[in-house]
C-alpha cells in the first residue's frame, strides 16, 4: 500500500514558525507528493499549544530530544521559559497525527528543537549545533516512523521508490 508523509507544517509554507514564517521547501517530489495527496502537514509546537510568533527555543546544555523525553534535560524560550511539556505534548499528537493519517515516513526541517534530526542547536541561543534529534522526531522514531530531514529529500524518494 501507499504511505502518506508526515512533513513539518513550515515546509509547506505555513506561517507556523516561531518568528510566524514558514519555509517552503522547492523541489520537484514535494509537487509530486502533494499531487497525489501523500503530504500531511503538522506543526508540533502550535499542536503543544504555544502561539505564533513565540520566541525562539533550543534545548539546554546541548542535550538532546531524547533528554527532554526522559527527563534529563529541558527545553528553554529566549526568555527563559521553560516549554518542555508543550515539546513533549507537540511530539505525542505529532505520533498519534501520524498513525491515524497512515504516515509511515516523516520529512521534518532539520536544526528545529522539535523537527530536527540531523542537528539541532547547543542551547547557547549563539548558533552553536550538534548532531541528534529535537523532541518531536525522536518520539516519531521511537514510534518506528522513518525520519528524513529536508535535506534527505532524495533519500526519501528513493526509500518510496524501493519500499511501496
Ligand atoms: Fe516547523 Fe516543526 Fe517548528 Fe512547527 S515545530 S514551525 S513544523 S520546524
Amino acid at each position: 500500500s501507499v504511505s502518506n508523509i508526515l512533513i513539518s507544517a513550515c515546509l509547506l509554507g505555513r506561517p507556523v514558525r516561531y518568528d510566524g514564517k514558514g519555509k517552503p521547501l522547492v523541489h520537484p517530489a514535494i509537487d509530486r507528493w502533494k499531487a497525489e495527496g501523500r503530504l500531511v502537514a503538522f506543526c508540533p509546537e502550535q499542536a503543544g499549544g504555544l502561539s505564533t510568533p513565540r520566541p525562539p527555543a533550543e534545548i539546554e546544555g546541548g542535550a538532546t530530544g531524547e533528554d527532554v523525553i526522559e527527563g534529563r534535560a529541558s527545553v528553554i524560550e529566549k526568555t527563559g521559559r521553560d516549554v518542555s511539556q508543550a515539546f513533549v505534548e507537540g511530539g505525542r499528537k505529532a505520533v498519534d497525527f501520524a498513525r491515524a493519517h497512515g504516515c509511515a515516513y516523516a520529512l521534518l526541517i532539520d536544526g528545529s528543537p522539535s523537527c530536527g534530526s540531523g542537528f539541532i542547536y547547543d542551547g547557547s541561543f549563539s548558533g552553536g549545533r550538534h548532531p541528534g534529534l529535537g523532541v518531536t522526531a525522536a518520539l516519531l522514531r521511537r514510534a518506528g516512523i522513518e525520519v528524513f530531514s529536508d535535506r534527505e529529500i532524495e533519500a526519501l524518494a528513493a526509500r518510496l521508490a524501493e519500499g511501496t
